[in-house]
C-alpha cells in the first residue's frame, strides 16, 4: 500500500513537468543521478537558466523535501543521443563557418578606374591580347594582385609597360603607361599604385592596356580572369 501511494505520488508529479525537471537538478547538486543523465536532460530541455536557479537553490531542498523521493522515476530522455548529435553537429557547422571567415582570400583590385573602350580579340587583323580601359592622364593604375615587378620601363608597341608577376606564376601587363611607380624586383601588393595611365606607344589615346598571361604563357581574355577574381570591368 506504501509502494502504491509513491508510485501514485511520484506519478502525480510526473505530470508536473516543471517540477520534475526541478527535482533532476537538485539530484545532480546532491550526486544522486548521473551526471550524463542530468546534463543530457540539460541539454535536451535546454534549460540552462534552470541549471542556475537549481544551483542556487538546491541546498534547502537537498536534505528534506519530499520531491527527492520522486528521484528513482527520473528517466534520461529517450532521443538523448539525438539531441547530443545534433549539439555536436551544430557546433561543427559553427566550427567551419568560422575556420571559413578566417581563411585570408586573395586581395584584389581593378587595375584601373575608367571606361572599357575596347576588348579581348581580333581588331585590324591582329590579335588584340588584352583590354583597354580610357581614364585621364596619370589616373592611377594598380597591381591587381600581390606580386612581383619583372619588367617597369620601355617596351615596343607599349611606349612604356609594367609587367608583374604573382604567386601562381601569372603575369600581367600594364601598358601605354604615361608614369612608373615602381621598379623591377619590387614586390607590389593588390591596389598598389604601380604607374599612371598615358598615350605611349602604339595609342590613339589615354588608356590603360591591360594582360593577362597565366603561368607566364599565352595571354587569354581578362575579363573572365577578372570576373573570377570578383572584378568586373564591363
Ligand atoms: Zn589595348
Amino acid at each position: 500500500m506504501q509502494q502504491n501511494q509513491r508510485a501514485a505520488a511520484g506519478k502525480h508529479r510526473k505530470q508536473a513537468s516543471p517540477a520534475r525537471s526541478r527535482v533532476a537538478f537538485v539530484a545532480l547538486a546532491t550526486g544522486t543521478v548521473s551526471t550524463a543523465g542530468a546534463t543530457g536532460l540539460a541539454l535536451a530541455q535546454n534549460q540552462s537558466p534552470s541549471i542556475a536557479l537549481a544551483a542556487d537553490s538546491a541546498a534547502p531542498a537537498a536534505d528534506n523535501s519530499p520531491q527527492i523521493l520522486a528521484i528513482p522515476e527520473f528517466k534520461p530522455m529517450p532521443n538523448l543521443s539525438d539531441q547530443l548529435n545534433k549539439a555536436v553537429e551544430y557546433s561543427n557547422v559553427l566550427a567551419a563557418a568560422d575556420v571559413a571567415a578566417r581563411t585570408p582570400k586573395p586581395k584584389v583590385h581593378t587595375p584601373a578606374e575608367g571606361a572599357f573602350t575596347s576588348g579581348f580579340g581580333m581588331r585590324w587583323g591582329v590579335l588584340h591580347a588584352g583590354i583597354d580601359i580610357a581614364n585621364a592622364t596619370n589616373t592611377p593604375i594598380y597591381s591587381v594582385l600581390d606580386g612581383v615587378v619583372i619588367d617597369a620601363g620601355a617596351a615596343s608597341g607599349f611606349g612604356q609597360w609594367v609587367r608583374v608577376q604573382h604567386e601562381d606564376g601569372t603575369i600581367t601587363v600594364y601598358g601605354h603607361v604615361e608614369t612608373i611607380n615602381v621598379t623591377v624586383g619590387q614586390k607590389v601588393t593588390a591596389g598598389q599604385q604601380i604607374a599612371g595611365m598615358g598615350s605611349r606607344g602604339f595609342s590613339t589615346g589615354t588608356h590603360l592596356h591591360f594582360e593577362v598571361h597565366p603561368g607566364g604563357g599565352g595571354p587569354i581574355d581578362p575579363i573572365p580572369w577578372l570576373a573570377n577574381l570578383g572584378i568586373v570591368v564591363a
